[in-house]
């Protein structure tokens, strides 16, 4: 049996490709005492791994030329010198991108078998759903009757962002980028309005028609020109938890958009920043509300499913053409 690894070969300029990436052939490891072998079940493709990309100091490390990329993943005990791992049980954190590989269990966490389906934990029940959750709730402070506006509403965190709205009374308006998308949120997930920012001539006349009384709250997970026109109909008092920037992640040069300075202050905007991080102390709070809230049905388990570990590179790139709707996962 042999084993298979993507290691980041190349730093990218721009928009990442297929360079970026070295798919190899290595040995199986082998375990030693207090260690367990993992097999990869599934792996999550996210868009802050672009920013691990770059070779700058954030909230996490970059990744290192010539080492294998790292994800979330789920991944299964297949052999265990260690006697708080069984095998057969599952595991999920962050992971190598390596079909095999060797831990101690540190900064990984049991999954328990059959409570929900294992890919959950990557979505709805990992850090997409903890960060919908925090993001919404502590700073976007939802009331009823409230207009929310999400964009990249139809992605992971921004389809549970909008499913939570919902369960809070709002007035769900999402953005997303194609007629599909903009489709099965009106339709599957019941969001009052849904636009289409590619196909859009004039969007902030469109949120403004979207949005007749305003914008109360915007979680932000793109920014650029989208976030300006939403935020150009925004309500005095506005409060925007802003998630995340994918439109900017693969600029060169830093863009100039319409500046928010003004209305931040005549509106008395509250914009915070926040990483999920922040909320670590209340992660099982959280994914018992959103575990709850997904056996009620009030949340589904909206996935894009990509075959194949070879194919990891490849489902990642697909986040910045939009060929997820949900969660973009890989099965292994
Ligand atoms: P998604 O599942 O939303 O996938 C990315 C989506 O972004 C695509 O499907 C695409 O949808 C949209 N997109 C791609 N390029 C652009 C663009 N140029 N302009 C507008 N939309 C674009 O990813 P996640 O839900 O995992 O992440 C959403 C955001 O949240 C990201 O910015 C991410 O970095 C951030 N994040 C932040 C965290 C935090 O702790 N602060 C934690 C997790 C995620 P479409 O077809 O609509 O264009």
């Amino acid at each position: 049996m042999r084993n298979k690894s993507i290691v980041f070969v190349k730093r990218p300029e721009g928009m990442p490709s297929s360079e970026n990436f070295l798919l190899q052939e290595e040995k199986v490891p082998t375990i030693s005492s207090e260690e367990i072998l993992l097999q990869l079940v599934y792996v999550s493709v996210d868009p802050y791994i672009r920013g691990r990309m770059n070779d700058v100091k954030s909230y996490v490390p970059p990744f290192e030329v010539g080492e294998a990329m790292k994800s979330g993943a789920v991944a299964k005990i297949i052999e265990s010198k260690n006697d708080n791992f069984s095998v057969g049980s599952h595991l999920y954190g962050m992971l190598d991108w390596k079909v095999f590989q060797v831990s101690d269990g540190s900064g990984l966490f049991p999954i328990p078998e059959g409570l929900a389906p294992l890919s959950s934990y990557l979505g709805v029940l990992g850090v997409t759903g903890l960060t919908a959750y925090f993001g919404l709730l502590e700073i976007g402070k939802p009331k009823e009757n409230e207009t929310l506006v999400v964009s990249g509403a139809a992605g992971a965190v921004g389809l549970t962002v909008s499913q939570i709205g919902k369960i809070k009374g709002c007035r769900v308006v999402g953005i997303a980028g194609s007629d599909e998308k903009v489709q099965k949120l009106k339709k599957k997930f019941g969001l009052d309005e849904a636009i289409n920012y590619k196909k859009s001539k004039n969007l902030v006349k469109e949120i403004k028609d979207s949005c007749p009384n305003g914008v109360d709250i915007y979680f932000d997970n793109v920014g650029g020109g989208v976030s300006d026109a939403v935020i150009f109909n925004s309500n005095n008092f506005c409060r925007i938890p802003v998630c995340g920037a994918i439109s900017q992640y693969n600029e060169t040069k830093l863009s100039h958009g319409p500046r928010i300075n003004p209305f931040i202050i005549s509106r008395r905007l509250k914009m915070q920043g926040f990483i999920v991080f922040d909320y670590a102390d209340k992660y099982l709070e959280a994914q018992m509300q959103l575990g709850k809230w997904m056996k009620e049905g009030k949340i589904s388990l909206e996935e894009t499913v990509i075959d194949g570990f070879d194919n990891i590179p490849n489902a990642f790139l697909g986040l910045f053409d939009g060929k997820n709707m949900g969660k973009m996962v890989v099965k292994i």
